[in-house]
């Protein structure tokens, strides 16, 4: 927990507020959703932002039975922290990092031979049991055995002592378009790859491939187990995604006006003077800038509230600094300025900058406070 439990405490005018009863609020609304299906929730990359530490505590306490992330530091983070629930690193795994896996009981992707060869052998030097989820690729072409080889895989998995098979799953390019086939497509080249199981009279391991896309808008793939990122946090995936399960965003940007002045006409505004007003206008200045992760790009282009307008971002966006045009509005120094919240989403300005909303999260910068209400 931030020491800063009131925003005005933060010494820093600038912050980040994250909602944590409204993380536990949207992950209940995705449990009641998919019914029997387990639901890790995905907190990697700083919990997209929110806080790894603070966001996976709160869910533990609240119910959540795993937990997914992309790096094995991520993963190791969440063991310091207590959390003793099940843990899947997404990412490929270099040899190197295999004996760190298994000392912290951490689940594994696989999608070699070699690579089970080398996890079954450390686990044999630390007399422990590797557990172990199979990565299929199914039209990805990022990680994983490609679903028309995976059969050897498969077979082979069932034959190492030290290994436990865990879980197979795949991961979606698509799910969050509004044409849906080629999600679909990747569904059923999983489902064939999974027909190994049944035509050998086995049990399957926990089968997952539904990201928020797939769990918003194709309910045949929820399958064992779904994956929520971006919904957690109250996102849709894409203004395309159909919003299937009502989540509220957990996160807001917040700033202060530090200084405020007027702009004569003529007189250029931050580097490169690529906007300069025609008549006198009210300007003020706002400390975020993309050194805090806020995009360059939103020069000329982004908008803010304040006072509970919206107004336009002038010249460029600064590492620290950037400006607003008030037109004839009225603020004063150390009037709060909304940056993502009050009608402003994380899908807005991500629209804005030409990127997508997750970026948008994941890029805020670890120096802006978080504070946790
Ligand atoms: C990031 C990630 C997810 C979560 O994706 P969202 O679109 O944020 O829901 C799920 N599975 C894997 C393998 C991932 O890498």
């Amino acid at each position: 927990m931030s020491p800063h439990l009131n925003p005005t405490d933060a010494i820093r005018p600038t912050h980040v507020e994250v909602s944590l009863g409204t993380i536990a609020q949207n992950f209940d609304a995705i449990r009641a959703h998919v019914g029997a299906a387990e639901v890790m929730p995905v907190v990697k990359a700083n919990a997209y932002g929110h806080g790894i530490v603070e966001v996976s505590q709160h869910l533990a306490a609240h119910g959540a039975t795993c937990f997914g992330v992309a790096l094995l530091e991520e993963a190791v983070v969440l063991r310091r922290a207590g959390i003793k629930q099940p843990i899947l690193v997404f990412g490929g795994v270099v040899a190197r990092q295999i004996p760190e896996f298994i000392e912290h009981d951490l689940m594994m992707a696989a999608s070699s031979i070699d690579k089970m060869r080398q996890i079954d052998d450390a686990a044999a030097v630390a007399k422990k049991k590797a557990r172990v989820h199979l990565k299929i690729d199914t039209g990805m072409e990022r990680i994983g055995v490609h679903w028309y080889s995976a059969e050897k895989l498969l077979e082979a998995s069932l034959t190492f002592p030290n290994i436990e098979i865990a879980g197979i799953y795949s991961h979606f390019a698509n799910s969050d378009a509004e044409d849906l086939s080629s999600a679909k497509e990747q569904l059923a080249r999983f489902l064939e790859v999974l027909e190994f199981y049944p035509k050998r009279g086995l049990k399957p391991p926990q089968r997952h491939i539904a990201n928020s896309g797939g769990i918003l808008q194709l309910p045949e793939s929820h399958l064992d187990l779904v994956r929520p990122g971006i919904m957690l946090y109250g996102v849709y995936p894409s203004r395309e995604t159909r919003q299937s399960i009502a989540v509220k965003p957990a996160l807001s940007w917040k700033s202060e006006v530090v200084y405020f002045k007027v702009v004569q006409p003529g007189n250029a505004v931050s580097y490169g003077g690529t906007w300069k007003p025609d008549h006198p206008v009210r300007v003020v200045t706002v400390p975020v800038g993309y050194g805090d992760g806020y995009f360059r790009a939103l020069s000329n282009r982004g908008q803010v509230i304040i006072r509970g307008q919206r107004h336009p971002i002038v010249g460029r966006v600064c590492m620290d600094q950037f400006m607003v045009n008030l037109e004839w509005g009225t603020a004063y120094n150390g009037d709060a300025v909304t940056l993502i919240g009050d009608g402003i989403s994380a899908q807005d300005v991500a629209d804005w900058a030409g990127t997508i909303p997750y970026e948008v999260l994941t890029n805020i910068h670890a120096r802006v406070p978080r504070v946790y209400v």
